[in-house]
């Protein structure tokens, strides 16, 4: 039994922090206790975090481990193996950054969660969609006019990364059942056009109504839901009418489909960090982001920023994401700090990226809020990210990060 006690509870679900706070932790690995407690267990493992701040571990609804901006001629020259091992340190660094859980949007296989699962790699808890679903030239659609496919994602095996390029509703029903096959949590599909993808554009529809509600209905035939890339107005639109659960990054939302999402209980998941990102990377590494990517990108930040904010204002449920790999792994908690700029309280950028996050990777009965039953998957902070939400970025302030009890990190000395 362990046992974390003395700090400032903030304990996911959005309720005032608790000062004088403990959490027991079972050795299944699950919360037992929380909250201020008379006297603590007998024989247990006490560690004091007086003056420090716990919190749960930060859940990231938007990642690529298998995602890399490098150098076209790198990333060409890439052998299968080294993307995955890559993705290993890129797990690890997500990990390292508080985040302690994701859903994964598109990269990872099957071998790689089970890998994570068994402790054979330091990863979040995953949940994945494996690649994603898109037509002939959209955004999921790596292929170049010149015919030759742009290796931002190594699908190099057609078992583990099954072909999910489609058209017509027939081609969306083998499409979802493909990904499903192949080990898909949930089914991310590309209903848009998009900042990275070659020859498309944000605001391009893709995807038919047909196609989108046929996916919609395999995957939740198969006790699944659906994600969608969505920057356009219409494809947004298209993706919430047809039941789509989350809509990713949300560019050109208007206030109409702003009030449908609020209406149908849709998951915003803003990515903030990912234009920027581009930009960032575009410009420390010349040649690892398309010159047409890099004009997107700019299109776009601005606006991106200002609708996210009137969703947050309208009450939209948001869920943090970042697009990691389209920025650097492990500077996730950076989104706190770009939501809370776009018109969040501290409180509620953390909210957003514990209990709503796991709300919308359906982790929430495993994480997501220090309570009793669920995993202990949590953080001790040095200092109140409610003060500063930018201390959260700080790893050196990040002295213990737990899952499931167990320490990936822990700077902090035993009582
Ligand atoms: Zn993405």
């Amino acid at each position: 039994m362990k046992v974390i006690t003395g700090g400032v509870l903030i304990d996911g679900t959005g309720r005032d922090p608790l000062t004088g706070a403990t959490v027991v932790i079972g050795d299944d690995g699950r919360i037992e206790q929380v909250g201020r407690i008379d006297s603590l267990p007998k024989g247990a493992e006490v560690v004091d975090v007086a003056g420090k701040t716990i919190m749960p571990g930060l859940i990231d609804c938007h990642v690529h481990f298998f995602v890399d901006l490098k150098p076209l001629h790198e990333l060409v020259a890439a052998p299968v193996s080294l993307r995955v091992i890559q993705a290993v340190e890129n797990a690890r660094l997500t990990l390292d950054a508080g985040v302690t859980s994701v859903r994964e949007t598109s990269g990872t296989p099957i071998g790689f969660k089970r890998a994570a699962a068994q402790g054979l790699i330091a990863a979040p808890r995953m949940k994945i969609s494996v690649a994603p679903l898109s037509q002939t030239g959209g955004h999921g659609d790596m292929t170049l006019p010149n015919g030759s496919v742009h290796p931002l994602l190594p699908y190099g095996n057609p078992l583990e990364w099954p072909n999910t390029v489609f058209d017509g509703v027939d081609g969306a029903r083998k499409a979802a059942r493909l990904v499903l096959r192949a080990g898909a949590d949930f089914i991310k599909m590309m209903t848009t056009g998009g900042v990275l993808s070659p020859s498309t554009e944000p605001h391009h529809t893709q995807l038919t109504r047909e196609e989108i509600a046929t996916i919609v209905y395999e995957a939740k035939a198969q006790g699944k839901v659906c994600a969608a890339h969505a920057q356009g107005t219409e494809g947004i639109r298209n993706a919430v009418e047809c039941g789509v659960e989350s809509i990713e990054h949300g560019i050109y939302m208007d206030e109409a489909v702003i009030d449908l999402m609020k209406r149908k209980g849709t998951f915003l998941v803003p990515t903030l960090q990912a234009p920027m990102a581009s930009i960032r990377r575009g410009e420390d590494h010349p040649g690892s982001v398309l010159p047409q990517s890099m004009r997107k990108a700019r299109e776009v930040v601005d606006i991106h920023r200002r609708n996210v904010g009137i969703a947050i204002q309208a009450g939209v449920k948001v869920a943090m994401g970042t697009d990691a790999g389209v920025g650097y792994h492990g500077t996730n908690a950076e989104e706190l700090r770009l939501m809370v700029e776009a018109g969040m309280t501290p409180m509620q950028s953390i909210v957003a990226s514990t209990k709503v996050a796991s709300e919308c990777a359906h982790m929430d009965a495993e994480v997501g809020t220090l309570t009793p039953g669920k995993f202990a998957d949590l953080l001790v902070v040095d200092g109140n990210p409610l003060d500063d939400i930018g201390i959260l970025e700080d790893k050196s302030r990040l002295l213990m990060i737990l899952q499931g009890g167990r320490a990936h990190k822990n700077t902090m000395e035993r009582a």
